[in-house]
């Protein structure tokens, strides 16, 4: 373990038996219906080894109502197992884990929650991986000691997601820090996945900064999709297309094998 100095050992996290392998992770930004589910899964399921989609949207307002559709969620879990993939869903409230647990293989901690400690501890306590999205505004140090909240409870499973910071620019909506997943890659053994959807907000510049930070040798993209995405429930203006995400999980196979 480590404590918060300068000096960190190599973390290590069981979460990538395999160092070649590398998570293709997509979906919706929310489970949206069952029909929604079903068709990404149909399309995609060849291209990804994670399928994420949230149940419970971290609104910024209480008036966003998104709801816990657990459902929904149910659905995509027996349907990721028919396509043999893997889930990942969001948790934001400990009272939650018991349910999502059901029905997850994965947690998922967005970035309003990366310093929720008390949900930290509790996920340190679980069996299963838990995903940590950096916060918008997280040091390296700051989301080393979220990491370690989850180590000390015993659970070993954690991988980091890199997804942007508040930044002056405003051509994008929050700015992709490559640097930080270079600065994981070289401290930590922990895995660290590259998600430019939220790391820009912007759906034309997913491809790109996907491919930035595979190249900066993250172990693999968090990407959000869907078959119309103009037409998304939440963050519409990053999605992509389901065959855009094909064009990118090529390249990204190029690009991760040169990175290797
Ligand atoms: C999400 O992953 O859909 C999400 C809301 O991300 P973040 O927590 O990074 O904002
Ligand atoms: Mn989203």
């Amino acid at each position: 373990m480590f404590g918060p100095t300068p000096d960190y050992p190599l973390v290590e996290s069981y979460i990538n038996p395999n160092p070649d392998q590398t998570f293709y992770i997509a979906g919706p930004c929310s489970l949206e219906s069952n029909e929604l589910t079903y068709e990404i899964l149909e399309k995609i399921s060849p291209f990804i080894t994670h399928f994420r989609g949230g149940v419970f949207r971290a609104g910024t307002y209480p008036s966003d109502n998104w709801g816990w559709k657990l459902d929904l969620l149910k659905a995509a879990y027996y349907e990721a197992k028919l396509y043999g993939l893997k889930n990942i869903v969001d948790v934001l409230d400990i009272r939650d884990i018991q349910n999502i647990n059901c029905y997850a293989d994965c947690f998922q901690v967005g970035a309003r929650q990366a310093q929720h400690f008390a949900l930290l501890k509790e996920l340190g306590q679980q069996p299963k991986p838990v995903f940590i999205k950096r916060g918008t505004n997280m040091t390296f140090d700051e989301i080393m000691g979220s990491v370690e909240y989850v180590l000390r409870g015993g659970n070993k499973h954690v991988a980091i997601i890199e997804r942007g910071s508040v930044s002056y620019l405003d051509h994008v909506r929050w700015e992709l820090s490559v640097s930080m997943i270079a600065k994981i890659k070289q401290m930590t053994n922990i895995p660290i996945i590259v998600d430019a959807s939220h790391g820009s907000g912007v759906a034309g510049l997913v491809s790109s900064l996907t491919l930035a930070g595979i190249g900066a040798g993250a172990n693999g993209c968090l990407v959000e999709c869907h078959p119309r995405p103009k037409e998304s429930l939440s963050d519409a203006e990053q999605a992509i297309s389901i065959e855009d995400y094909i064009e990118i999980y090529k390249k990204v196979r190029v690009v991760a094998a040169c990175v290797k």
